[in-house]
């Protein structure tokens, strides 16, 4: 694992793009960019995201070639960039336990889509970005597997709350039943803003 700055992951992002659309392309659809929790531990990282995020929000690169196909994202791997917090151990749908996202992960996983979109010129929308929960229940329209995720069968949720009622100290975010990924698309759209 290589520590990396924003501006590096978006160098990254916009070497890789062409090969990137490419893959996309060969598998008819756009570029896409999935969200991920590990539910692992803090400080745990996994060679299956090109991007793995620390509590403390540094980011980590498994590759520098952000087109490599990794393991991810059942079925949708070819074209597209995963990127996962490192969190969520023991996590259920009505407590997130222990080690839940931290504001500094959430908000620097709304900078990181923002740079991955940036050097891949995408727009931030769900039909680019998703979480693994909502890929998992193809909700951006393209059939690529049976649904698994929190709409059907509940086997992938990752993101899908970022915080719950039950740990509100620790989740600042979306405890009003608000879906994670609307949370991480709206704050990396703000950041996107923030460029001007
Ligand atoms: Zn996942």
């Amino acid at each position: 694992m290589q520590q990396v700055t924003l501006e590096q992951v978006k160098q990254m992002a916009s070497d890789a793009r062409q090969a990137i659309w490419d893959l996309a392309k060969q598998n008819g659809r756009e570029p896409k960019i999935y969200l991920h929790w590990s539910a692992g531990h803090y400080g745990q990282f996994f060679n299956d995201y090109h991007l793995n995020i620390d509590k403390d929000g540094t980011i980590y690169a498994s590759t520098d070639d952000l087109s490599a196909v990794l393991a991810h994202t059942y079925m949708r791997n070819s074209g597209a960039v995963g990127i996962s917090l490192a969190c969520a151990f023991g996590a259920n749908t009505s407590d997130l336990g222990a080690e839940p996202p931290t504001p500094a992960q959430i908000e620097a996983m709304a900078q990181v889509i923002n740079a991955v979109a940036d050097g891949l010129w995408l727009t931030i929308d769900k039909e680019h970005v998703m979480t693994h929960g909502e890929a998992a229940d193809n909700e951006d329209g393209l059939q690529a597997s049976d649904a698994y995720g929190p709409k059907s069968t509940c086997e992938r949720w990752d993101l899908e709350f970022l915080g719950t009622k039950e740990s509100p100290v620790y989740n600042p975010y979306a405890t009003d039943g608000t879906r994670g990924g609307d949370v991480l698309r709206g704050k990396a759209n703000w950041y996107r803003k923030q460029e001007g």
